[in-house]
């Protein structure tokens, strides 16, 4: 049995090996000079492999149940068993996010790169792919500048659009197009949200705990917790990143987005009032800039001063009982219209791709035999810490394994054998 990988990051390394594995002879064909490029940037550079808090629920997919089949047969922890086994210590971190021990990113790609050079893998670079289709015969073809190869069975593992420099560049979608398959419109995810609001120039910088809701069209969309950014002209940040699939789409579908910050999330609104009344009981004659210093950071502060019109050095008792409501609206609410996004670039991932509805749960095409997917290329995105490349190994091990046996048993330890 021949088969063909077309693109070698972390789902096409992922479906080689396991390809090989269950004895096919397997050729990757990869575009750019080297393979697994994107791995070494993955978690600054520490690559977060996988995440021991892992359920379906934190993948984004039109079909949400598509994914589950290929998360249960290779879990995370089967991720971080097939790393161990294959020479890779690993550690878990804060939030359950793992990485190797090394704590460097290059780790994990040569850990795959010895599995593909052991099981004898044929690893082909700087090839340019011009043609991919299935012959009368059943056999795949696949025609590059110098050469045709012919395979029995043909996975695509091209990635998205994110990060374009590593090679992930969208002309898999093309290929897949080409076999007839739709694409879903590739938007990037996991990234930053940009806003035109002008106190943002003033709050750069600020890096702070907050709760952020994510509201479109005036429905509420979803709430995340954890440290903000705020730059001159864009919010960042883990929490960001983590509602940016649902922001992007409704930036994208012309919808009004926005973001409102909840500065203190671990007061409620009649306590912040409470407090800040007896603040204005303690310190009457002191300006309202420096006491509410206590209990945000300056600059934070400053911003909400400005919104609410109130100079900096009105004493905390002239503060009007419509001046404390509004510092009180202003710090769990600060409102962030949200007016587009950055390129793929500054994405660290892809949303959209190829429609899952026309791919089955082992990763096969629904209307091509014998033509697979795997990872980024799906329309199937993850959370931020370590879901995107459990995706990957994951569809990786289902498609890499399916493409030989036709089946798929769930992932078995080396050790345990
Ligand atoms: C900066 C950054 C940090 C990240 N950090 C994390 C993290 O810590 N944890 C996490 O889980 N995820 C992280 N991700 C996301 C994760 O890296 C990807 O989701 C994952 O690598 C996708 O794997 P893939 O194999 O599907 O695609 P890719 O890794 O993009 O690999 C696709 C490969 O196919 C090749 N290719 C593309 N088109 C063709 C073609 N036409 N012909 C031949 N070859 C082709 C490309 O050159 C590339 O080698 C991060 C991403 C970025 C950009």
């Amino acid at each position: 049995m021949e088969v063909g990988i077309i693109g070698g990051g972390a789902s096409g390394m992922t479906a080689a090996i396991f390809a090989a594995r269950n004895g096919a002879k397997v050729t990757v064909l990869e575009h750019t000079g080297r393979i697994g490029k994107k791995i070494l940037s993955t978690g600054n550079g520490k690559c977060n492999f996988t995440n021991q808090k892992l359920s379906k629920d934190d993948y984004n997919c039109d079909h949400p149940s598509f994914a589950e089949t290929a998360l249960r047969k290779f879990s995370r922890v089967a991720a971080v068993d097939f790393f161990e086994n294959c020479g890779m210590l690993t550690e878990s971190k804060r939030d359950g996010y793992y990485y190797p021990a090394t704590g460097q990113a290059s780790t994990v790609l040569n850990t795959l790169r010895y599995q593909l050079q052991i099981l004898g893998v044929k690893v082909l670079t700087d090839q340019q792919i011009e043609e991919a289709k299935k012959e009368k015969n059943g056999t795949f073809c696949v025609k590059t500048k110098d050469r045709i190869y012919r395979f029995d069975r043909l996975i695509l593992a091209c990635g998205g659009k994110a990060a374009p420099a590593t090679g992930s560049d969208g002309s898999g979608f093309r290929i897949a197009e080409q076999f007839g398959h739709k694409i879903h419109k590739p938007l990037p995810v996991l990234t930053y949200l940009k806003s035109k609001e002008p106190c943002l120039k003033e709050l750069a910088g600020v890096r702070c705990r907050a709760e952020i809701s994510l509201e479109a069209a005036g429905e509420l969309l979803q709430k995340e917790t954890g440290e903000l950014q705020l730059n001159k002209d864009n919010l960042s940040g883990i929490p960001v990143f983590q509602l940016s699939h649902k922001a992007i789409r409704a930036v994208d579908q012309k919808k009004k987005t926005v973001l409102f910050v909840d500065f203190l999330p671990q007061c409620s609104e009649k306590e912040l009032e409470s407090k800040i009344k007896k603040m204005v009981q303690m310190y009457g004659p002191l300006p309202v800039s420096e006491i509410l210093g206590g209990i945000l950071h300056k600059k934070i502060c400053g911003a909400i001063l400005h919104k609410a019109s109130i100079t900096f050095e009105t004493s905390m008792k002239k503060l009007t009982e419509k001046e404390i409501q509004q510092i009180v609206m202003l710090t769990k609410k600060f409102r962030f219209e949200i007016v587009s996004f950055p390129g793929f670039e500054a994405a660290q991932a892809t949303q959209g791709g190829v429609d899952v509805a026309e791919v089955d749960e082992n990763m096969m095409s629904r209307k091509i035999e014998g033509l697979y997917f795997a990872g980024e290329m799906l329309d199937v995105d993850g959370r931020c810490g370590g879901y995107n490349l459990q995706w990957a190994w994951s569809s990786g091990y289902v498609a890499g394994c399916h493409s030989v046996n036709g089946e798929v048993q769930c992932y078995k330890s080396a050790s345990a054998e």
